[in-house]
């Protein structure tokens, strides 16, 4: 099957991104079966072509692929409640935890379903731009995934992350995780900056362009991670960063920013440094975080 063979897809919750997954399969003429909690929120959808069923079981009886794309995960519970999964490939799309995507996972198998968690890795306007990057991680049945995955493929990039269900939101959430530290750095910086004749628009270059450069740093730390080496070739290391630190807070001082951002990523360095490991890289961090041992 190609993505071009029209395969039905049933779409449950047409929010603004279950709108814009429903919108690439029309597009790409996929027979395609909608339903809302508030039925308005589907018109736009029947004036482009998808059949709107009165009840999500109905959806789900219209054919075999069903996707789920509600707004949490007690609101898929709910959804489908009265619907008979037996013999259906339920792709769960809603934002969820790792323990959501597992329980959901065998709540899904009891029922007759293979089932494949999902996190989407976009904005709405990002869905059926091949331009934008936008893709969704998946895990759960590989079974499911081969054989559908062409049609998943049509709204965003679909990549595979294991069979563990728990693992599309594991790896949707540490993405988002570090999006969120890096949107804190950028904040700060901007905030740095922002009483000063400094323009924004100008700003933004050199911050993005830094942020880039630093990026590639990612597979310094995870070959150290693997290795359990974090000793070797080290070029910043921890001692020298936190006594760095201090100069970032008296900066934040100067500027009347508050540092409430950056000091529990300090704090954290600081401690690594108080345990002896000044001399390493600050990979040790990671291992504080997540309650390891020490490697080296
Ligand atoms: P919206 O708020 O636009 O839509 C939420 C959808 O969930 C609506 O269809 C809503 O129905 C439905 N819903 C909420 N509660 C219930 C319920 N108890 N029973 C049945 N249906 C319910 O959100 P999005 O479409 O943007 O998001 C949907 C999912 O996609 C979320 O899990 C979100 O985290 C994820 N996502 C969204 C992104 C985004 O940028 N928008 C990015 C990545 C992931 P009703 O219309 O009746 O309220």
């Amino acid at each position: 099957m190609t993505a071009n063979t029209p395969t039905p897809v049933t779409v449950l919750g047409t929010g603004a991104m279950g709108s814009a997954l429903a919108r690439a399969w029309l597009a790409a003429g996929h027979p395609v079966t909608v339903w809302n909690r508030t039925p308005a929120r589907t018109e736009a959808l029947a004036a482009g072509g998808a059949a709107v069923a009165g009840s999500a079981a109905e959806a789900v009886a219209a054919g075999r692929l069903v996707i789920v794309c509600l707004l949490d995960d007690s609101s898929v519970g709910e959804a489908l409640e009265h619907a008979s999964l037996s013999g259906r490939d339920v792709v769960n799309l809603t934002t969820g935890t790792p323990a959501q995507g597992r329980a959901r996972a065998v709540w899904a198998e009891a029922r007759g379903a293979r089932f494949l968690d999902a996190g989407i890795m976009a904005v709405p306007p990002m869905i059926a731009d091949p331009s934008s990057g936008a893709y969704v991680f998946y895990s759960g049945s590989a079974e499911l995934f081969r054989e559908h995955r062409d049609t998943l493929a049509v709204p965003a990039g679909a990549t595979f992350v294991g069979t563990d269900p728990g693992f599309a939101a594991l790896h949707d959430v540490a993405l988002l995780s570090a999006m969120s530290g890096m949107f804190a750095g950028v904040f700060h910086a901007f905030a740095l900056v922002r009483r000063e004749d400094i323009a924004p628009r100008e700003f933004a270059p050199l911050l993005q362009g830094w942020l880039t450069a630093m990026a590639g740093l990612v597979h310094r730390t995870a070959d150290q991670l693997e290795s359990g080496d974090y000793a070797k070739d080290v070029v910043s290391n921890a001692a020298m960063q936190a006594a760095g630190n201090a100069t970032l807070l008296r900066t934040a001082q100067e500027q009347g920013v508050s540092p409430e951002l950056l000091t529990p990523y300090m704090a954290l360095m600081d401690r690594l440094v108080a345990e002896g490991r000044g001399a390493q890289d600050t990979t040790g961090m990671i291992d504080l975080l997540a309650g390891r041992p020490a490697a080296s």
